[in-house]
């Protein structure tokens, strides 16, 4: 908000000086549920990870749900999560990973990973994971059918003070 030293939130008065714009866990929660042999057996990076759990393999890409941000223009909130695709989703968007125009890739399915801080679970949430440019991390757009509080935050956005009450949220979770 450089620039607008005097803006203050409609909502509660206060300013939200500093917020966090990208929150999300570094790995989908299957893994962090995974034994030490599990997680030696399969592979984990920044933004693809291989899972076998109980002789079945799992795929899971990373993404961003972006929200936009109605009262900073512009601006987006993003939660980087998982999801889970299948095993020729992500051989495809491995093959492309340095592919220039990867962002012309048609989206892949994907089941949302990860448990984020809502009243309804985002576990198994639907959603398309639409391949942005090299160096990009993908765009998640959640199924807008789905009856859920996410969704609807993704489809007609968030204010900063939201904003603000996730970073509060996030931050009481941390150890
Ligand atoms: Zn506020």
């Amino acid at each position: 908000m450089d620039g607008h030293a005097k803006w203050e939130c409609g909502t509660c008065g206060q300013q939200h000086e500093g917020l966090t714009m990208v929150f999300g866990p570094l790995a989908p929660d299957p893994w962090m549920h995974a034994t030490q042999a599990e997680r030696d057996a399969g592979e984990l990076n920044g933004d693809m990870c291989v899972l076998e759990i109980e002789g079945e393999w799992h795929y899971f890409l990373r993404g961003h749900i972006e929200i936009p941000i109605l009262d900073a223009l512009g601006e987006v909130f993003s939660w980087s999560v998982w999801a889970s695709v299948s095993e020729d989703s992500i051989q495809r968007v491995a093959e492309h990973w340095e592919d220039p125009a990867r962002a012309s890739l048609p989206p892949v399915f994907g089941w949302v990973c990860n448990e984020l801080p809502y009243e309804q679970s985002t576990v198994s949430t639907p959603s398309l994971m639409h391949s942005r440019d090299p160096g990009v991390v993908p765009f998640i757009q959640l199924d807008p059918s789905v009856d859920h509080p996410l969704a609807r935050e993704q489809g007609m956005g968030i204010t900063l003070h939201r904003v603000a009450e996730i970073n509060r949220l996030v931050g009481a979770e941390a150890p």
